[in-house]
């Protein structure tokens, strides 16, 4: 695999909805556009080869720049997996996830990995104003913003997209982790594909970000961030069957469990039936890996239930995504004092705290 480096947008590019790109390009391409402001934005678009969102804004939105031949600062757009794009999955199975490859994943001596270090290293060079990498997601989740990094531009960035936002640093690899090193960086989430509400949000976000000169380091207000922390993955395990609603299967999920997402659930909510009980028919990791189902779920009264306040994202009732992915995470709420003044935190499982730690310099600097 080895990465396309254009000057320009390659002839009727925009013309080509997601799955036509790889019959153009043959793989991921890093495309630097000339604006009027010189340090460009970065934009990551289909990383998930189904999740067209990101593509389908960018299109629009070069369109109506050039239209008026004036892009008011640079941009520099990665476009991802277009081979599976091509198949609309989010990737193939003989494939790696991208968005686990990029520089500090475990995935990053892999053959997408080197490329995505090529691409980090030459932006890195170019110090962009921003990176955004622009996702949807299967379940009914409201659209918000990730970071990796607490610092004040981070969270004003992700303010311009979502007041919803998400502290992670779990899963490692991803390509918003790798950039926050040096610049500004968040993942959006944009919702399902194929809405135009995504596009639109997406394209109203971009064009912040193209006409800023950069991104204030001024605090956030409470109502500005509504921040959440991550905290733990939730699999199923592969020897589970399960199934949605009213199913004959080892476990029977709740038909509309996607409903949960962005709740804040009490103890003792159920998620599903159990018929034929494994042990322990999901599976809790934490950021570090340890298994903390136990915290968080009880299964002994043939339902699966929470056992402490929680709140969801990324549910899903695609059975795909589970397999491939996870069925979700788990967050919880920051309170505002927790990040209101901050320089850099560093946000742990027993909660938000300040890094003692020396860490990465300031980004931009
Ligand atoms: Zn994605």
């Amino acid at each position: 695999m080895k990465l396309l480096q254009y000057d320009h947008l390659p002839a009727g590019l925009l013309e080509r909805p997601a799955h036509e790109l790889h019959d153009v390009l043959g793989g991921p391409a890093l495309i630097h556009l000339e604006g009027k402001n010189p340090r460009p934005l970065f934009v990551s678009v289909l990383q998930h080869g189904n999740e067209t969102t990101g593509w389908e804004a960018i299109r629009r939105l070069l369109k109506s720049h050039f239209e008026y031949n004036s892009l008011p600062r640079s941009l520099s757009l990665f476009i991802g997996n277009t081979r599976a794009a091509k198949h609309r999955l989010r990737h193939l199975d003989d494939q790696f996830d991208f968005n686990r490859c990029w520089p500090g994943g475990k995935y990053a001596d892999s053959e997408p990995g080197k490329l995505f270090r090529e691409v980090t290293d030459r932006m890195r060079a170019l110090r962009p104003v921003a990176s955004m990498d622009i996702h949807n997601n299967t379940g009914l989740n409201p659209h918000y913003a990730a970071i990796n990094r607490v610092r004040p531009e981070f969270l004003r960035l992700a303010s311009y997209f979502s007041s919803k936002v998400v502290y992670f640093t779990i899963p490692a690899g991803t390509q918003s982790m790798a950039f926050a090193k040096f610049c500004p960086a968040t993942t959006l989430e944009c919702g399902r594909a194929g809405r135009v509400h995504g596009v639109e949000h997406s394209i109203v976000f971009m064009e912040t970000c193209l006409r800023l000169d950069n991104i204030p380091e001024t605090s956030v207000s409470a109502e500005e961030v509504h921040l959440y922390h991550m905290v733990a993955t939730v699999r199923i395990p592969d020897d589970v069957l399960f199934g949605f609603g009213n199913v004959p299967a080892d476990i029977a999920l709740r038909a509309n469990l996607d409903s949960f997402n962005f709740h804040e659930l009490p103890a003792g909510i159920a998620w599903g039936d159990i018929h034929e009980a494994p042990v322990k028919p999901l599976q809790a990791t934490d950021v570090d890996g340890n298994d903390v189902t136990d915290d968080y779920f009880r299964f002994d009264r043939g339902l699966i239930e929470t056992r402490r306040v929680v709140m969801p994202s990324m549910l899903t009732l695609d059975r795909r995504v589970i397999h491939q992915d996870c069925l979700c995470y788990l967050m919880e709420p920051v309170p505002f004092e927790d990040y209101a003044d901050v320089t850099e935190y560093d946000i742990l499982p027993e909660g938000l705290r300040r890094s003692d730690r020396p860490g990465d310099p300031a980004p931009g600097k």
